[in-house]
């Protein structure tokens, strides 16, 4: 059994901006896990803000490879998950990048496709939010024209002029909102405010409105605001569901955080089985952990995953994204499908 990786830069197709800063690129590392002749494919997308680098990832993907190199059978990785998490303390989005690797390859010698290995539905049509990055108007325009098939559009918030941007947004579309603050409102009365004034602007939910160290505000706000309330910073693996139990209305699970597809789908159930609501998120993955996650979304209440759409290099293929919704390549697997040696892997 091989593990191989490639380092690579994701580029917007526009500089993306956020509440904390605007970027142009995103490194990423894609792994291939092979078995006779068959490859499954997982990533390790990396944006700053999650704290993991490149050469931590890569690191720790050289490591995992000499443990690998070892096995022989698919049998001896089912304990995997355990494995890199013992040995491991932190490399979430390594893990995730080959727990979605063997997830895909498994599925693939199956013959299944990834919800069919785990006994789940394909929801269809999956309706996507789309992701409008904070821009000037001209520009915001231009990105909401783009995005005329989405039937949901996903703000970034969390500046001084919040109001301002959802109403330079509402010239354009009266297409239903997601917000995400990002953190970035500080006071409790003014989320409260914010919470009331969105609901009459047609804004569904709110995501991560306050920092992550303020949980006992964050409590109040939920239970004050109108609409619910999506916990995304404060809330990384399936062992952080309890501390924000009651807090939040929802987690965002994101396969960057949760450390792959397995535990993502853990966490659905521990959410579900404690009342929450389930959004499935993305960073700005390729097409490789989008489409994996694509898999759990017959079991989620909000789907948000448009990444792809926001890249202009992509070395993968098989989400295509229709009237707003998701579809895929037929076949075994995830569905994401490498375009012709574009990536070396090592
Ligand atoms: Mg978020």
């Amino acid at each position: 059994m091989k593990l191989s990786y490639v380092p690579y830069l994701l580029e917007f197709k526009h500089p993306f901006g956020v509440s904390s800063n605007t970027r142009t690129h995103t490194p990423t590392v894609f792994v291939r896990l092979e078995l006779d002749g068959i490859y499954g494919y997982g990533e390790a997308c990396l944006p700053a803000y999650l704290g993991e680098s490149v050469d931590d990832t890569v690191s720790f993907i050289q490591k995992m490879q000499a443990l690998i190199k070892a096995f022989s059978s698919m049998e001896d990785l089912e304990g995997l998950r355990s494995l890199m998490d013992r040995n491991f303390m932190k490399n979430n989005a390594g893990k995730a990048a080959i727990d979605t690797a063997y997830l895909d390859l498994k599925s693939k010698l199956k013959g299944k496709t990834l919800h069919a290995l785990f006994g789940l539905d394909w929801k269809s049509p999956i309706i996507t939010s789309h992701t409008i990055g904070i821009d000037a108007e001209d520009k915001m325009k231009e990105k909401i024209g783009e995005a005329e098939d989405f039937k949901i559009l996903k703000v970034k918030l969390g500046t001084e002029n919040d109001k301002k941007i959802i109403e330079t947004l509402r010239k354009f579309t009266d297409k239903s909102l997601y917000v995400d603050a990002n953190q970035g409102w500080k006071d409790l009365g003014f989320a409260v405010e914010m919470s009331h004034w969105l609901k009459e602007k047609n804004v569904l939910l709110i995501e991560q409105p306050l920092p992550v160290d303020r949980l006992e505000d964050m409590g109040r706000l939920t239970e004050k605001s109108p609409i619910p309330t999506i916990a995304d910073e404060s809330v990384k693996r399936l062992c952080d569901i309890e501390r924000i139990e009651g807090i939040f209305s929802g987690i965002n699970i994101k396969l960057m955080k949760s450390g792959g597809v397995s535990e993502a789908l853990e966490m659905i159930r521990k959410a579900k089985e404690n009342g929450m609501l389930v959004m499935l998120g993305c960073m700005a993955e390729s097409t490789c952990a989008t489409a994996a996650m694509s898999h759990l979304s017959s079991l989620a209440d909000f789907v948000d995953l448009d990444a792809p759409t926001l890249i202009k290099n992509d070395p993968f293929y098989g989400i295509n994204y229709r009237n707003g919704s998701i579809l895929l390549e037929e076949g075994p697997g995830s569905g994401a499908r490498l375009k012709e040696s574009i990536l070396n892997f090592m």
